[in-house]
C-alpha cells in the first residue's frame, strides 16, 4: 500500500492492508454448524482448523466466561451471548487461552445476509494491549464473582438482554431471545426442588403484579454454573424505576453465595445437632426422642408399617452412684449409651437417653414379636457386659406396639406400664403391653 498519500489509495489497498494486517478471517455458517478459515495467522493456526465446528470455535472463544478450557455444556450455550441468533454487529475483547497461554484476542463479528451467516475478523492483541485489558478484567472479577450474570427483562416485548459486567462497557448486543423462551431454558440449570418457585417468579404476570416500580426481591436455590457444579444462587429480581404505567423492564441477577451458605448451613447443623443431643452421652435427647416417635407412629398410620418402642431402665442405678461416686456413675451411662447405640444401629432402630438412666428406643418395621426378641437381645447383652469399677449391671425393659387409635401419649403410657411391669417382676426382664 501507498503510505504516502491516502488520496492514491484505492479499495484493493485497503483490502491488502487488511489482508496483511488481520490475524484471522473466518466465515461461519450457524445452520450447518460450520467454520471456514479464509486467513489463519499464528496462534489461529493452533486455535483455528481450515474448517470446522461452529459449537466449538464459539466454546473457544468464549470459555473466559468459565475462565475454564473445558467445553461449556450444552445448556449453558444459552448463556453464551452470541449462541442465539443475532442480527447486528458485534465486537469485543475476549481472553482465549491457546496451549495453556492467555491470549487477548479482539473479536469483531459482521452478519451476512442476516441468514446465521456470519464473518468473524480476529486479531491477537499484544502484550500491552493485553495488560490493559487484564486490568480491566481484574476490576471486574470481584464484582463478577459474586454476580455470575445479569439480564435485562422486558416483559412488554418480551425479550432478554444480557448484560454480564464484562460487556458492560463497550458491547452492544442484539440478540433476539424471546423472555418467555429464555426462562424455560434457564429453568433447566435450577434444581428440581426450586424449578417451581423459579417458574411462579419468572410468570410475566406475577412479576407484574408483585413488583412496583423499583422494587427488589430474590431467593435463594441451587443452580448448576458454567462447570456443571451445583452451586447456591440468590435470584435477584429488580423492577426499573418508571413512571410509565406499561413499562414492565426488569434486572435480573445471579448472585454467588455459595460458600456464605454453606457456611450458614454447617452451622445450623451444628446448632440442631446440640439441641438433639444429649450432652452427656451424646446420643439422641428426650425432646429428639419424642419427635422419633411421633414420627414413626405417623409412619405407622400413614404406611400401615409396625413399629414398636421400648424403654430401658438401668436397674438399681442409684446404688452406682451411691457406692462409686458420680463420676463413675456418668462413665457408666455413656457406656451403657454406646452398647445400646450399637445394638440398634445394628438392628434398624434410633434410640436416645429419655432421661436419668432411661433410654428409649423406636423400631420402626418391628411387630410385637421381633420387638420383644430385640428387647430381650438387648437386655442380655447389657447383663453380659462388664462395666469399668462397676463390674455387671442389669436393665429392665418395657416394650409395646403401636395399634390403631394410638397417638404419642396413649403409646407412651403401654411402654411404661410394661417397664413398671417388668421391674416389680423383680427386675432384668422384658415386659410388654
Ligand atoms: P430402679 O431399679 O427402680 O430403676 O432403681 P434406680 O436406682 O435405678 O432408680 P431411681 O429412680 O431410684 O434412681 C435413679 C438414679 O439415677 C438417681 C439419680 O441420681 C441417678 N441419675 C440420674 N441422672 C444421672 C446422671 O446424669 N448421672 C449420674 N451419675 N446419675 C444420675
Ligand atoms: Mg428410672
Ligand atoms: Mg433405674
Amino acid at each position: 500500500m501507498d503510505s504516502h498519500n491516502i488520496d492514491n489509495m484505492t479499495l484493493e489497498d485497503a483490502i491488502d492492508f487488511f489482508k496483511d494486517n488481520v490475524d484471522a478471517l473466518v466465515l461461519v455458517d450457524g445452520k450447518v454448524n460450520k467454520y471456514k478459515s479464509i486467513i489463519r495467522k499464528g496462534n489461529f493456526n493452533k486455535l483455528l482448523k481450515p474448517t470446522g465446528e461452529y459449537n466449538e470455535l464459539i466454546e473457544k472463544l468464549w470459555y473466559h466466561l468459565s475462565k475454564s478450557s473445558d467445553n461449556v455444556p450444552e445448556k449453558y450455550k444459552v448463556f453464551i451471548p452470541t449462541s442465539g441468533h443475532f442480527s447486528g454487529k458485534y465486537a469485543r475483547r475476549v481472553s482465549v487461552k491457546i496451549e495453556e497461554i492467555l491470549c487477548v484476542i479482539q473479536v469483531s463479528i459482521y452478519p451476512l445476509n442476516g441468514d446465521e451467516k456470519y464473518l468473524f475478523v480476529l486479531d491477537e492483541l499484544d502484550d500491552r494491549q493485553s495488560v490493559d485489558e487484564s486490568l480491566t478484567t481484574e476490576k471486574v472479577k470481584s464484582f463478577q464473582n459474586t454476580y455470575l450474570f445479569s439480564m435485562y427483562i422486558d416483559l412488554v416485548k418480551d425479550t432478554v438482554n444480557s448484560i454480564s459486567v464484562t460487556e458492560l462497557s463497550d458491547d452492544i448486543i442484539n440478540q433476539e431471545l424471546k423472555f418467555s423462551q429464555w426462562r424455560l431454558m434457564i429453568v433447566n440449570a435450577i434444581n428440581t426442588d426450586y424449578q417451581a418457585q423459579f417458574m411462579e417468579w419468572t410468570e410475566p404476570e406475577y412479576l407484574k403484579n408483585n413488583f412496583a416500580p423499583g422494587k427488589t426481591a430474590s431467593f435463594d436455590c441451587l443452580m448448576m454454573n458454567l462447570e456443571g457444579k451445583e452451586i447456591w444462587v440468590k435470584l435477584i429480581f429488580s423492577r426499573v424505576q418508571t413512571t410509565i404505567p406499561d413499562d414492565y423492564r426488569f434486572v435480573y441477577m445471579v448472585q454467588d453465595i455459595n460458600e456464605t451458605t454453606l457456611d450458614l448451613i454447617e452451622t445450623m447443623n451444628k446448632y440442631e445437632d446440640l439441641a438433639s443431643k444429649d450432652p452427656l452421652t451424646q446420643i439422641y435427647n428426650h425432646g429428639r426422642m419424642e419427635t422419633e416417635i411421633k414420627n414413626a407412629i405417623n409412619k405407622f398410620v400413614e404406611e400401615q408399617i409396625p413399629v414398636s418402642l421400648m424403654i430401658m431402665d438401668i436397674d438399681f442405678f442409684k446404688h452406682v452412684n451411691d457406692n462409686y461416686g458420680h463420676a463413675v456413675g456418668d462413665l457408666t451411662l455413656k457406656r451403657f449409651a454406646n452398647i445400646v447405640t450399637d445394638y440398634f444401629d445394628d438392628n434398624n432402630g434410633v434410640v436416645g437417653r429419655w432421661g436419668g438412666e432411661e433410654f428409649v428406643a423406636v423400631c420402626c418395621g418391628a411387630d410385637r414379636e421381633r420387638a420383644l426378641e430385640m428387647a430381650e437381645e438387648i437386655r442380655q447383652k447389657v447383663s453380659f457386659e462388664t462395666f469399668a469399677n462397676v463390674g455387671n449391671i442389669t436393665c429392665s425393659v418395657g416394650v409395646t406396639t403401636v395399634i390403631d387409635g394410638d397417638d404419642f401419649e396413649k403409646a407412651y403410657r403401654r411402654m411404661d406400664n410394661a417397664l413398671y411391669e417388668a421391674k416389680s417382676s423383680g427386675r432384668n426382664c422384658v415386659r410388654i403391653s
